[in-house]
């Protein structure tokens, strides 16, 4: 399948010269759940507005299948939940969905039920009939993913959806993405929560300072050329000298676990057992969490 969102190098400078998005080159394929991280003041909601034509660029182009995102029939194509849920306070939830689904040229019963399994599945049954000016932020916030994904649309955005979920409704959500997924909808989710987006996406790409510092699957970000050593007696006098190297050690009786940070590092603390006489037992390549890869690209200070 072609790229559903494609960019060449998009920019965005806001009138008070704030340039919150740089020569932005990105593709997501059809059928990809794709993550899309960064800190606070990142740029990802100036990328989701201008992918979505709320805004227009500085520079460079988006596209939607293939398509300008100006293009307003594209926009029928896609569901999309703000960051910022607003939505009419005198709709039933059950009403707003069926009319949602109504714009979207779904007929009866099939609206019905559709509304019914959406909020069946996101756990707002019991308040279907009630007024959404009662809502919890929570179950608007609900709703929100409920009419955004209601029309079955192709490409599903997210901004920074934040659902105050429990685990058991986080796993409904995840299931709801995961199903848009299976039907071959892509997904795009910008967030800072890196554990939900680890247990979803296929892809990410890490956003800092309006600039895409990283992209791919989290098999390849998490490859890093970092490496464990491990030694079956590290003496005494090695703990001290490895310290210098800035390398983690853990010790377990004298056997000892050292956490390198790269090749340069392994070569270093490799030097110094070698002097201090302790033999290597074993070298793995150690994978990174998303927060430890996260954080190597944006710095500790602006980690979620
Ligand atoms: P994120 O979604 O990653 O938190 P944003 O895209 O909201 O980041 O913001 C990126 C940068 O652009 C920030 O410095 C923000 O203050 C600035 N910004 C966002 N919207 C506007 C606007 N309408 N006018 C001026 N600056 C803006």
């Amino acid at each position: 399948m072609g790229a559903v969102i494609r960019t060449e190098s998009l920019g965005k400078t806001y009138r008070r010269g704030v340039t919150a998005l740089r020569s932005l080159d990105l593709e997501v394929s059809g059928g990809e759940v794709f993550g899309f991280l960064g800190p606070n003041g990142a740029g990802k909601s100036t990328a989701i507005h201008l992918l979505l034509d709320f805004i227009r660029p500085s520079e460079g182009a988006a596209f939607l299948f293939g398509v300008p995102t100006s293009r307003s029939r594209v926009r029928r194509r896609v569901g999309y939940v703000p960051e910022t849920v607003r939505l009419p306070r005198y709709y039933t939830a059950r009403g707003l969905l069926e009319f949602q689904a109504g714009l979207a040229g779904i007929g009866w019963p099939e609206r019905a039920r559709r509304a019914s399994r959406m909020l069946e599945t996101l756990g707002l049954a019991h308040a279907a009939g009630r007024l959404l000016s009662g809502y919890s932020k929570g179950m608007l916030q609900r709703l929100a993913l409920a009419q955004a994904l209601i029309a079955e649309p192709d490409l599903l955005i997210l901004d920074e959806p934040t659902f105050n979920l429990d685990p058991q409704m986080r796993k409904h959500v995840r299931d709801l993405l995961l199903e848009a997924k299976g039907r071959g909808a892509t997904v795009f989710i910008s967030s800072h929560i890196l554990s939900e987006v680890e247990a979803v996406c296929d892809r990410v790409g890490i956003l800092a300072d309006g600039v895409l510092r990283r992209v791919g699957t989290l098999a390849d970000l998490s490859a890093g050329g970092r490496s464990e050593i491990v030694v079956r007696e590290l003496p005494p006098t090695a703990i001290e000298a490895l310290s210098v190297t800035g390398a983690r050690v853990v010790l377990n009786g004298r056997k000892a676990t050292i956490a390198c940070d790269g090749p340069d590092q392994e070569a270093e603390v490799r030097s110094v057992l070698e002097a201090g006489g302790a033999a290597v037992e074993a070298v793995h390549a150690r994978p990174q969490s998303l927060e430890e890869i996260f954080l190597r690209e944006v710095g500790p200070e602006a980690g979620p």
